[in-house]
């Protein structure tokens, strides 16, 4: 495929290939941007900013609506298309590309609702005939950089509020994952977005994304993948706006009255969907002693039936990774734990980017599969004596995306969701749960900032104070 830079598609002679995960077959190829592609991006973003901003808010709503339109008409594509780059079965994709549907949709409502404030000026002295009121402007150009494991939706939550807010937008999508945004790109201009307000350009983010987050023209940073990447481009952003969409290592408490079934479903839901490569995996099942033998009993079955495999093959519950190194580096992180005296509940094999649905048993702080963000489909448990002491495990992390806990009891339930550091807090759930227009984000490594449409757009406008010296 091209890119789409200042305008227009365009080709390179150095190119990347992006293959299937699991087979190794190349899907398709993008050209790899140079130095001179980041300023022409910059240079058209400039221009494309001017041009949003004359765009009337129900123009911005039509454009993102009839965005989302599309999208649905095409969901089979779409579908394809990030199961192919991605590796995650189509019936995860097409859940993806629906949720990517309704994004926009929310980001196309808020394209109207770009208000202000009426500001009592009469309450400070001596302003007597001053009327003063707050507006919402765009910021201008906006750097998108997203990752590869929800390679659609992801950036539907960085283009839809930028867009609607009246900014223009850069996007680096990740390398392992780009087709998916191209074809986005397709549908926006379709759709009637003006061209300059969007380049989408590929390459390796070490030195393109770099190079389009260091600028000053840029005046708003939204980014989401790993801590390492958004610390260095904090490094490099000076004085501009940077949502961080970061990392986890998300806890997953059960209480002794937790209703053991649902327990059940949503540890396997949330340790293995998308072969554990979501930033709200539950990554660490921290259990009540007196339930943990019981537990570990009665999930092992239901992660072991999981089958993993071909993305594409009818009957795949769970694809391969993204990457065999990261399949082997999972490998590695498992039998490292087991080496250090943890029990492989079951799992732990590994062929090619497939590794087995794993559990851990007798995990303890210290071992990686704990302590970092693992990114693959393995579950540690760990084992707590009283609720206390569970929420201090659940705690002991630099993350804070989301946590979960399974309890009966209002007063455990209330104690964890006021104690546990963490963004997103699940009472009878895991981590994993996300609808699109909730305000999501990370406390403490795990980010800086909230998405979801409405909060946002908050972050990608300007807030401007407006005073009127009247002589009445
Ligand atoms: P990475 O951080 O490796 O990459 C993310 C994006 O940043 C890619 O487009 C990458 O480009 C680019 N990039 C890499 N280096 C730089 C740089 N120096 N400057 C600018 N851009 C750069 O993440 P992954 O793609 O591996 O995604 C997995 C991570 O994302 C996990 O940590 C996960 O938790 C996190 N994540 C967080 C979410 C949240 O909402 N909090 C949601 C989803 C994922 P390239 O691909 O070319 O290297």
């Amino acid at each position: 495929m091209k890119f789409f830079l200042a305008g227009e598609w365009q080709d390179r002679s150095r190119t990347i290939a992006v293959a299937n995960p699991y087979s190794g077959n190349v899907v398709e190829t993008v050209p790899v941007a140079s130095s001179d592609d980041v300023e022409a991006a910059l240079a058209s973003a400039v221009e494309g900013a001017k041009v949003m901003a004359a765009l009337q808010g129900y123009d911005r709503y039509r454009i993102l609506r009839r965005c989302g339109e599309l999208m649905t008409e095409r969901t089979e594509d779409l579908a394809a298309t990030l199961s192919a780059e991605e590796g995650k079965t189509l019936a995860e994709s097409r859940g993806e590309v629906s949720r990517s549907v309704q994004t926009m949709e929310l980001a196309s409502e808020e394209a109207k609702r770009l208000g202000g404030e009426f500001l009592p000026l009469d309450g400070g002295a001596g302003t007597e005939g001053k009327l003063g009121f707050t507006m919402r402007v765009p910021c201008g150009v906006i750097a998108a950089i997203t990752p590869f494991n929800f390679p659609l939706n992801l950036v539907c939550h960085k283009l839809g509020p930028a867009l609607a807010a009246g900014n223009s937008v850069i996007l680096k999508p990740a390398s392992d994952t780009p087709l998916v945004a191209l074809k986005l790109i397709e549908i926006l201009l379709e759709a009637g977005l003006p061209p300059l307000a969007i380049s989408c350009i590929t390459g390796s983010g070490s030195t393109i994304g770099q190079a389009i987050c260091a600028d000053r023209r840029v005046r708003k940073i939204s980014f989401t993948g790993s801590q390492e990447v958004g610390e260095q481009i904090c490094k490099v952003a000076g004085l501009k706006r940077v949502t961080m969409e970061l990392g986890s290592n998300s806890p997953l408490v059960v209480l002794p009255d937790a209703d053991m079934d649902l327990v059940k479903r949503a540890t396997l839901m949330c340790g293995f969907a998308n072969a554990g490569q979501v930033c709200i995996s539950a990554q660490r099942l921290i259990v009540h002693e007196d339930i943990h033998e019981d537990l570990i009993e009665s999930l092992t079955p239901g992660v072991e039936a999981i089958s993993a495999g071909d993305q594409l093959a009818e009957g795949t519950q769970m694809g391969p990774m993204v990457r065999t190194s990261d399949a082997e580096r999972v490998h590695q992180w498992i039998h490292e734990a087991v080496d250090q005296g943890a029990r492989l509940v079951c799992g732990g094999d590994r062929e090619g980017a497939v590794v087995q649905p794993t559990i851990l048993d007798n995990a303890t702080a210290d071992m990686r599969v704990v302590r970092d963000e693992i990114f693959g489909p393995a579950v540690a448990v760990l084992r707590a004596p009283t609720v206390d002491r569970a929420i201090h495990m659940a705690n002991d992390t630099n993350y804070g995306l989301s946590a979960g806990v399974f309890t009966k009891d209002v007063d455990a339930a209330m104690k964890f969701a006021k104690q546990v550091h963490s963004g997103n807090v699940h009472i009878n759930w895991g981590p994993m749960w996300r609808t699109d227009l909730m305000p999501y984000g990370g406390l403490k490594d795990s980010g800086i900032g909230r998405e979801g449409p409405k909060y946002a757009i908050d972050e990608m406008t300007e807030m401007k104070t407006v005073v009127i010296h009247t002589q009445s």
